[in-house]
């Protein structure tokens, strides 16, 4: 049986002193039966390996470089990371993708190099608002999962998370059914069963998009969906506990 995540997408968000008082209440988490990882930004990854030292709460990074090193001011590699002391990194999240302009192909070769410096990439898909109401849902999540695979191979998924994340959900309020959302998460398992059956089936695909303390037990019950990837929730200690308790329930 798959194990259980959630996952915390701090955004920009955070301070030396909030962050302490978070990770406080994170560390002492119980992850025999559900993962935690919280991925908080750049300038709080050391701060937020030292307090999670010992204890299960992993840590990831935001984004990463889809090069090594060189001449690209303001990036951030994967070997960096690693050496910091993460084990995760989110790639291709919706922000990213609009706010930045990164293509299928980008995320691709992203994760690529997640893989290649030994983390955990947490590639994100989903559809915006316009595309689920024109029906093209399942034609752009293939297109997202075509390129992931064509680029990066099922090799990269050995060491991946896929989280599933509708646009229209993130930030919004509004959260997929349960039943919106086991139906992508199938289609999702599916697709990369056609190219490594043994590999989909041990696939953790998260859910994200306005998951809260609320509403993540009837989420995590569908059989296909593997846990949470959390924004605004996973800022208040409470909440994303009780979002974890939801998932180690659920396992
Ligand atoms: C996210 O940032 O990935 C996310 C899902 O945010 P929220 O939970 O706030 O919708």
């Amino acid at each position: 049986m798959r194990k259980k995540m959630v996952a915390g997408n701090w955004k920009m968000n955070g301070g030396l002193a909030s962050n302490e008082s978070l990770l406080q209440q994170l560390r002492s988490v119980d992850v025999s039966r559900a993962g935690m990882v919280v991925f908080p930004p750049f300038p709080y990854l050391q701060q937020c390996v030292d307090h999670a030292a010992g204890s299960g709460l992993e840590i990831g990074a935001q984004d990463l470089s889809e090069f090594e090193n060189g001449a690209y001011t303001g990036e951030v590699s994967g070997g960096m990371l690693a050496e910091l002391g993460c084990r995760y990194v989110l790639v291709g999240h919706s922000e990213r993708r609009t706010l930045h302009g990164e293509t299928n192909e980008q995320v691709a070769r992203k994760a690529v190099a997640a893989h290649r410096a030994g983390l955990v990439p947490v590639v994100c898909v989903g559809e915006t608002r316009a595309e689920r109401e024109s029906e093209r849902t399942e034609a752009v999540i293939g297109s997202q999962l075509a390129a992931l695979l064509g680029v990066a191979g099922s090799d990269v998924l050995a060491s991946a998370v896929l989280a599933y994340e509708p646009v229209w959900a993130i930030g919004t309020g509004l959260t997929a059914s349960p039943e919106q959302a086991q139906e992508v998460h199938a289609f999702i398992r599916t697709r990369v069963a056609a190219v490594d059956a043994s590999r989909a089936s041990t696939l953790q695909i998260l859910y994200g998009g306005s998951v809260k303390g609320a509403n993540a037990a009837t989420l995590f019950a569908m059989p296909d969906v593997d846990g949470g990837l959390v924004g605004g929730a996973s800022l208040v200690a409470t909440e994303f506990l009780e979002i974890h308790r939801a998932a180690a329930f659920a396992a």
